[in-house]
């Protein structure tokens, strides 16, 4: 019989048999293993045999998390990664060549985009195309178009890529489809019912979920068809088709440039995914609660968040995702109040990161959009006085009375 979503991940690990019945995976800390025969060890190098070489590649510990990721995305493989930027550069490098061309949204997570401007002073070259709209994403097509960029939420100002329709583009262009699922997780968006090729996330966000340990994913979702590819390596044709991609991405991604993720935080990584299902339905409810709770005060002008019908893609957000998220950002009518209201609050923390069980809070213009301008933050919809909060698993009256208090 099909379990539910946290049933299976709980009980994953087990079904692995490992040493001493234990319910976790045991953390291995071996960078090396070593083979009685020759011919095994020659087999696992050339990929004919399942094993263990070298734990930059590949590792006991990160592989149970891999599997984990894999059951609840419901793709074919995964390869994790230190960082959720190690996992989307080792896609670039590992299917783009010189003269392709990619078309990202430009609605993205900062990093994200400051990694895609490095990587067009290397040969590759990338248009930001408002997403929202399929109908720019297909204006920028070129001949020499090879991949196309999503997020499935925006952060910070939560816009919503026209993710089906741009699914379907880039299904009858051939061009890998790339979507960031890391606002959303696996258990609110399956990547896989707007056709995406890969699914990567941020696992330090709400897939960890307690802002303790870094880690990142890359899921091959099986529909993409990497037999018309040409940008696939003839030595990683295996027999299956199906395993090409994932192949390529661990030897050309991972094993060349090392973002290798520490079997000590898969485990960390592992055990908080456990509770997933469980802190995203309580802090979406939160997220739900606080956001109409900004909305009518009549110090605030304005709030981003999907749950909002004011909100320019609430319905697809209803369509597409169980829940409409944990992010949400808002504006307050007088600009320079801003400051002195975050100082205020006593249970949002002032801190750069999302997807921790704890509520955080930042100013972005000034800290983690501050190093691209104004004129970019513009272009993504970053108003100057823009705050993110990303709404954590607090009780929900607590959480509310502090930002009545800070706006008081
Ligand atoms: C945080 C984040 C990343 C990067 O992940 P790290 O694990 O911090 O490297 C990528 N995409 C999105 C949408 C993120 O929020």
């Amino acid at each position: 019989m099909k379990k539910g979503f946290t049933t299976s991940l709980l009980h994953n690990d087990r079904l692995g048999k490992p040493e001493h019945g234990s319910l976790h995976k045991p953390i291995h800390t071996s960078i090396a293993y070593g083979y009685d025969k020759a011919e095994d060890l020659a087999a696992v190098f050339q990929s004919r045999k399942k094993g263990y070489a070298y734990s930059r590649q590949a590792n006991p510990t990160v592989g149970a998390l891999e599997d984990k990721v894999t059951l609840i995305e419901q793709g074919v493989g995964t390869v994790c990664f230190g960082t959720g930027m190690a996992a989307l550069a080792a896609v670039f490098l590992a299917f783009l060549r010189q003269g392709d061309h990619v078309i990202s949204s430009r609605f993205l997570f900062g990093n994200t985009a400051s990694q895609l401007n490095t990587l067009a002073q290397t040969g590759v070259t990338v248009t930001f195309v408002d997403a929202t709209s399929v109908a720019n994403v297909e204006a920028a097509i070129r001949p020499e178009t090879k991949l196309v960029l999503v997020e499935t939420i925006a952060n910070p100002a939560t816009q919503i890529a026209d993710l089906k329709r741009i699914g379907e583009l880039c299904h009858k262009r051939g061009l890998i489809y790339v979507v960031d699922n890391t606002l959303t997780s696996p258990y609110l968006f399956l990547t896989t019912t707007v056709q995406a090729t890969f699914s990567v996330n941020s696992l330090s966000k709400y897939f960890g979920g307690h802002g303790d340990a870094l880690g990142g994913s890359v899921t091959d979702t099986g529909l993409f068809d990497w037999s018309k590819f040409p940008n696939m390596y003839d030595i990683y044709k295996s027999t299956d088709p199906k395993q090409w991609a994932l192949l390529q991405l661990r030897k050309k991604g991972l094993r060349d440039f090392g973002g290798t993720l520490a079997p000590e935080a898969a485990h960390v990584l592992s055990v908080g995914s456990e509770t997933l299902a469980l802190r995203m339905d309580r802090a979406c409810h939160n997220a739900q609660k606080l956001a109409e709770l900004l909305a009518a005060n009549p110090k605030i002008s304005k709030v981003h968040y999907p749950g909002l019908p004011s909100h320019p893609q609430h319905a697809l957000a209803k369509e597409l995702f169980t829940k409409p998220g944990a992010l949400l950002s808002f504006e307050l009518k007088n600009a320079d109040d801003t400051f002195a209201v975050l100082n205020r609050l006593q249970l949002g923390i002032l801190s750069s990161n999302l997807g921790d069980s704890r509520t955080l809070l930042i100013p972005v213009a000034q800290t983690i959009f501050w190093e691209m301008g104004e004129q970019r933050r513009a272009e993504m919809g970053i108003a100057e006085s823009l705050v993110r909060v990303s709404v954590g698993i607090e009780d929900t009256e607590d959480l509310l009375g502090d930002f009545k208090q800070a706006l008081a």
